[in-house]
């Protein structure tokens, strides 16, 4: 009688046998029996034979033909994923199905999807620049084989009407597309786009947005091929494609690729090897590539295509300049050059944007009489005053509690807020330009449904002299009165101990800076900073992404960080840091020991030790071969997963982490 082996949601790196008359196929979802409970599951092997004993071996219940087996294809993807981030296979499964294919009621049938046709309507876009004709002519040339290129484009160049290019051309040879961006926000836009340029064409959304069953449909829909386009958020790396032609990740550099919890995943590595799996070429594009993709690049391992100019020929690049507040001293966040620039604008019928990463009203309430400050009691931070609402807010766990009308300390009653967030440089604004229709966009004043698009919608009609917000902003939009960008304190973040820091700060700032100027009106951008000699400023000023990078890489490379080096942190999470760090203590005694290629470094507390009432620690693994760090971290785990964590312990390892 055949086994079939069946990956299950349960943290345990294992497959679950179960006896069947006939074989299931492979990637098959079944209803199997687990405890007392009927659980789905995917059938991922079929032996001949079990170790569980044929009285202890289960039937398998049924297998669910609502859905079609899942590909082999597919099913490496999972496997690839498992084992290099060193998570159960099971784990992973049910993370990237979507969540209504773990039930078993059956999904309705739907009229059939259209089929694939040959012939693919494709609206004709803006003349191309010659850059674009070489990048497009590269990719095409490199359908049907897999191949990895970095399309390092600056803010405007038109990465995205190459990227259009390519789905054509890969459309046309009868294969789909999939085309990934870092956040939900980014879909709507490029979702019309490809619509409009690609008539009748059936596109697949994938985000987490979605109603359960419209996911669930789409997904099949890619599966089956009926879908040509997939478009969506990291998730969407895990759609089945019927036969897919071209991998695209925008912004490919976005640390929101990286999934931080469950399955700490890369979406977009995980995107690069699923073009390996198809033999299609994978494009990463962004106007400042992450260090990593950068690292490939000069190694020959990815191509590099440069896109060094703005598509439209009027439209330069912004002059980027740096107002150094020691000497313009900013009043209310603002310093003179600033507020007179912002004049100008205002006296042209031109936009401003004011960008200040920091929502809220300030960052820190505080007692002057007896040092009291309002702290969160979950997390190692400070609570964040949203005065409208009269509120304190944990922007980490979300814990709230109203302002309070005294100390509760001291009794004292004259609190006073410290710093600068969005809410409070907005107040300013609106009190020095009193005519001026001004609009706050951060993730407060943006939630609701239909209120981001609102928005957009107002700063593109005009409605809106000066914009104040956070990086919600920055990211891929065209304003085309928008002629300054005013970055207020950016400094706070060159003091961050993370070794990370410097390059999202350089992106960051790269990318709010790129909204300024991108038609015909040419743009300016102002940094505020006490430190204008710093190098990271000097390479805005210079627009030398390269140089930066380069100078990042050797840095990295001196002091032993990746790229130069594969990484991963053994982390464990308890209510006392105590015994987060003697679990971590115990765990190093159990690590093996005959490994030269692999260094393992003392437990520690995290940055920001605790979160949401969790106390957390790490253990650090570095090595200079990413194969030796997998294999070391395959066999400590298998150590630790045949052992039980202590009670209240739970643990769990991050490879290529981004959060220390
Ligand atoms: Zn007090
Ligand atoms: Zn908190």
């Amino acid at each position: 009688m055949p086994v079939a082996r069946v990956a299950l949601d349960v943290p345990l790196p294992k497959l679950f046998d179960y006896a069947c008359e006939a074989a299931p196929p492979i990637g098959a979802r079944v209803l199997v029996p687990f405890g007392a409970k009927q659980v789905v599951g995917v059938v991922c092997e079929i032996a001949r034979a079990s170790e569980v004993p044929a009285e202890r071996l289960r039937p398998l219940g049924r297998v669910l033909e609502d859905t079609p087996p899942l590909p082999a294809e597919w099913l490496e993807l999972a496997r690839f994923a498992s084992d290099y981030y060193q998570r159960p296979l099971g784990e992973v499964i049910a993370g990237a199905l979507p969540p209504r294919l773990k039930r078993a009621e059956p999904l309705r049938a739907r009229a059939a999807a259209a089929t694939p046709s040959a012939e693919t309507r494709f609206t004709p876009g803006p003349a191309l620049t010659a850059a674009q004709i070489a990048a497009i002519e590269a990719l095409q040339s490199a359908l049907g084989r897999y191949a990895a290129h970095v399309l390092y484009g600056v803010t405007g160049s038109g990465k995205t009407e190459v990227y259009l290019h390519v789905v054509r051309a890969a459309l046309e040879r009868g294969t789909q597309a999939l085309v990934l961006v870092p956040e939900i926000n980014l879909t709507p836009q490029l979702e019309r786009e490809l619509r409009e340029r690609f008539p009748g064409v059936a596109i697949a959304l994938a985000h987490s947005g979605l109603a359960d069953t419209a996911r669930a449909r789409a997904w099949l829909a890619a599966q089956a091929g009926g879908a040509r386009i997939v478009l969506g958020t990291r998730l969407a790396v895990f759609t089945p494609m019927h036969a897919l032609g071209v991998v695209i990740v925008d912004e490919e550099h976005d640390a929101s690729f990286k999934q931080q919890d469950g399955v700490r995943y890369s979406a977009r590595d995980l995107a690069v090897y699923k073009a390996h799996l198809a033999r299609c070429p994978v494009v990463l594009g962004s106007a400042t590539p992450s260090l990593e993709t950068f690292a490939n690049a000069l190694a020959d391992r990815y191509r590099l295509l440069r896109l060094p100019d703005r598509a439209r020929a009027e439209a330069a690049l912004p002059t980027v300049r740096l107002v150094d507040t020691r000497r313009d001293a900013p009043a209310d966040g603002l310093a003179p050059a600033v507020v007179e620039a912002i004049g100008a604008r205002l006296a042209r019928g031109e936009q401003s944007l004011v960008f200040l990463n920091r929502r809220g009203y300030a960052p820190v309430l505080a007692c002057s009489a007896c040092g009291w400050v309002g702290d969160c009691t979950r997390c190692s931070a400070h609570l964040v005053v949203h005065l409208g609402e009269r509120r304190l807010r944990c922007h980490h766990c979300g814990l709230e509690a109203p302002v309070p009308r005294a100390c509760p300390n001291c009794g004292n009653v004259d609190l006073t807020p410290f710093g600068r967030g969005t809410q409070r440089l907005e107040d300013s604004i609106v009190a020095r330009f009193r005519d001026a229709r001004v609009l706050r966009i951060d993730s407060d004043s943006a939630r609701g449904k239909g209120r981001w698009e609102a928005m957009l919608r107002a700063i593109r009609a005009g409605d809106v002299d000066i914009l104040v917000g956070t990086q919600i902003l920055a990211k891929g939009h065209d304003f085309p009165r928008l002629t300054l960008v005013a970055v207020a304190n950016a400094d706070a973040a060159l003091m961050a101990a993370d070794y990370r820091a410097p390059e999202r700060l350089f992106a960051q700032l790269q990318q709010v800076a790129g909204r300024a100027g991108r038609a015909e009106l040419p743009g300016e951008v102002l940094i505020q900073t006490r430190y204008p000699e710093h190098p990271i400023y000097q390479a805005l000023v210079a627009g030398d992404y390269e140089r930066f990078a380069r100078a990042q890489l050797e840095e990295r490379a001196a002091a032993g960080f990746p790229p130069a080096v594969a990484e991963a942190v053994l982390r464990a999470e308890a209510r006392e840091l105590d015994a987060a760090l003697a679990f971590l203590a115990h765990a190093i005694t159990r690590a093996p020991t005959a490994a030269d290629d692999a260094a393992l470094f003392d437990p520690v507390a995290m940055t920001m030790p605790r979160l949401a009432g969790w106390e957390r620690a790490h253990v650090l693994v570095q090595s200079r071969s990413r194969r030796a760090l997998q294999n070391y971290l395959s066999e400590w785990i298998e150590t630790l997963y045949a052992e039980r964590a202590p009670r209240g312990v739970r643990w769990h390892v991050d490879v290529d982490p981004v959060e220390f």
